[in-house]
């Protein structure tokens, strides 16, 4: 497959609306990104603690539609998509993306983005958040992926069933989202690197850089040609 020419705007697949999605999408956009964001999922009162862009405005409606409506309602450029992500059906969605962000809660999703982006030539972000903490993958074409660190979906149980405090997902948002600014403007530093949060209250991130596994069945004959410019414009605001 050949790589995508570089484009400006640049554009970038969320999938997720809630607690991770919500600070990516705000900040991605607020740089200048145009998004789509995918969710399949409804507002409920039992959201409100942790996924801060919403509010009982919006219960039972879409996550995905009312997020990019906010985002558009701060001058940025959203489509919401009201469906569960899935690589078979992403051609009116996720195909011209240069950047896929994954902000779900549902390990099968991550590792079929993660699988997708890969086969595709594209950059990629895994966020997950769980309890007190939570982790960020960044990929992209010709670095170790994420399957190649985690195998496999495993057992692990799911933000919605275990839980995760309120400011723990705006963190791990805030750093997903900063990692992929960075990667869309040519940074590579976190490229095949997990960047792990044990706890929030009391430990410093842990950044663990991984090497390609043997045969990962993702990346061993993906394309490594990246699919974005290595100098691209993203915004960034002056002051605070
Ligand atoms: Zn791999």
């Amino acid at each position: 497959m050949t790589a995508t020419p570089a484009r400006v705007p640049l554009r970038a697949t969320v999938i997720g609306a809630g607690g991770l999605g919500g600070p990516i999408a705000l900040s991605l956009a607020a740089a200048g990104v145009e998004l789509v964001i995918v969710d399949h999922d409804t507002v409920e009162l039992s959201n409100l603690h942790r996924q801060l862009q919403f509010t009982t405005q919006d219960l039972g409606h879409p996550k995905a539609t009312r997020l990019a409506g906010l985002v558009v309602a701060r001058g940025g450029s959203a489509r919401g998509v009201v469906m569960k992500w899935r690589p078979e059906e992403v051609d009116d969605h996720t195909m011209d993306a240069d950047l896929v962000v994954d902000a779900s809660d549902d390990p099968e999703t991550k590792f079929a983005a993660a699988d997708w982006a890969v086969a595709n030539g594209r950059a990629y972000v895994i966020a997950a958040a769980l309890r007190y903490g939570g982790n960020v993958m960044a990929g992209t074409p010709g670095y170790s992926c994420y399957r190649c660190l985690f195998e496999e979906p495993g057992e692990a149980p799911t933000c919605g069933d275990a839980g995760v405090l309120g400011p723990v997902v705006g963190a791990v948002g805030g750093l997903a989202a900063a990692i992929a600014l960075g990667i869309l403007q040519g940074d590579r530093r976190f490229a095949g690197t997990l960047v792990v949060i044990d706890d929030l209250r009391t430990s410093a991130p842990r950044f663990i850089r991984f090497s390609p596994r043997p045969g990962c069945p993702a990346c061993a004959r993906a394309p490594i040609s990246p699919s974005s410019s290595d100098a691209t414009p993203v915004r960034v605001a002056e002051g605070s």
